[in-house]
């Protein structure tokens, strides 16, 4: 089978874990530090923290906004369901704001219509998730200008979007937003297996997420609190736990392994770019719609999603046939808000009728940087021969 997305390993890759697994820590040692300083470069951000997931770095990343019960947080319906569930686990309320037809992110002009009637009834959200979809970046300068208008904190879920560039910016230097996190699971650009990480120029942010990540728990004596111990004096072995925090550490086995594919983050978005260039000058003319480039950004090209367009073929039936021909196509995504979870929230199909229209047609072909010339001339066959 030809997958959607896969990862790629190669011989330093696993050098790199079992040098690792002959060392003296499997956790908490040099490897988590050494990559968090080689993604803020690569981001070109002051602070980077990682964690197990990205799920888990969208969960501190609200909590060290602050988000609590009765607060709101806005994101796209054209996402995984972890960005919109991070507020759900702070009690917080989710709501969407619908997508634009050409980028699939979320529209801005949309965001914009829902602040101004947010404004009047009170309800405006204390934190807004714009979503990177397949590697596009959104447009941050105007999503930070509302912010400024409007007093909201904002996170990118660039899950999708390790090495793609704003306006000629890394994705993740934060200059839009207060944190950016990303996704290392394996369909993503680059793995750790599992695992994420949160990116941020605030030392606050950075100082929480990093505490909230660990039980809550410090050694710092400038994050110690005054109260009561039984010590007079605090030896080496004080610690003080100062919040509620969790475990959503990263393992030194995922670092090495990050910090060994982070070396190859380029040379693997220009592959997804060849192929890209490929499927547009391939698919050219068909009855598809395929993912539009917003000028002067870099897209990482986590996903190749398609509209299929055609009269003689639906998108059902051409997934089901891409499928028999042992093509791992996916589709990206079913809309958070009609999940049975979202609609006990009291969301309802036609809610967000961009975003409903969009999956209704949405197929993602097979993108990613182990897949051959070969591979994908048998895509584009399949694709062609099912739309005659
Ligand atoms: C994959 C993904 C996540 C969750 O990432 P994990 O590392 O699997 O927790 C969140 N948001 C988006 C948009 C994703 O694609």
């Amino acid at each position: 089978m030809i997958p959607y997305g896969k990862q790629l390993i190669s011989a330093a890759d696993i050098e790199a874990v079992t040098d690792v697994l002959q060392s003296d820590y499997l956790t908490q040692g040099a490897q988590v530090p050494a990559f968090e300083n080689a993604i803020a470069q690569q981001c070109d951000a002051q602070f980077a923290v990682a964690v197990n997931s990205a799920t888990s770095a969208l969960h501190i990343a609200c909590l060290a906004l602050g988000l609590k019960q009765g607060d709101w947080v806005w994101t796209s319906p054209n996402t995984f369901v972890a960005t919109a569930n991070c507020a759900r686990y702070c009690g917080a309320e989710v709501d969407f704001v619908d997508i634009d037809p050409q980028t699939y992110n979320l529209s801005v002009d949309a965001l914009t219509e829902k602040l101004v009637l947010a404004e009047t009834t009170g309800k405006l959200p204390k934190i807004v998730i714009p979503v990177h979809f397949a590697g596009q970046p959104c447009d941050m300068k105007a999503i930070h200008a509302l912010s400024q208008r409007y007093g909201f904190a904002i996170i990118e879920d660039a899950a999708h979007a390790i090495g793609a560039q704003y306006q000629d910016q890394a994705v993740g230097n934060c200059q839009y937003s207060d944190i950016t996190v990303f996704s290392f699971h394996p369909v993503k650009i680059i793995t750790t297996a599992e695992g994420g990480v949160a990116t941020t120029n605030q030392p606050g942010l950075a100082e929480k997420m990093q505490l909230f990540r660990s039980h809550g728990v410090t050694r710092e004596p400038h994050l110690m609190q005054d109260c009561p111990s039984v010590d007079e004096e605090r030896g080496a072995w004080f610690y003080q736990q100062v919040d509620l925090g969790f475990n959503y550490r990263m393992t030194e086995l995922q670092a090495a392994l990050g910090l060994s594919q982070l070396t190859r983050l380029d040379a693997f978005i220009e592959k997804r770019h060849q192929l890209a260039q490929t499927y547009h000058q391939a698919l050219k003319g068909c009855p598809l719609i395929l993912p539009f480039q917003a000028e002067g950004n870099r897209s990482s090209y986590h996903l190749f999603p398609i509209q299929v367009m055609s009269e003689s073929i639906s998108r059902h039936q051409l997934f089901d046939r891409l499928r028999a021909n042992g093509l791992g196509v996916n589709v990206h995504y079913i809309p958070v808000h009609t999940q049975p979870y979202y609609q006990q929230q009291g969301f309802r199909v036609g809610d967000f009728p961009v975003a409903e229209a969009y999956y209704q047609k949405a197929i993602s072909i097979p993108l990613h940087q182990g897949m051959t010339i070969a591979d994908q001339t048998t895509v584009i066959e399949a694709i062609k021969e099912s739309l005659i």
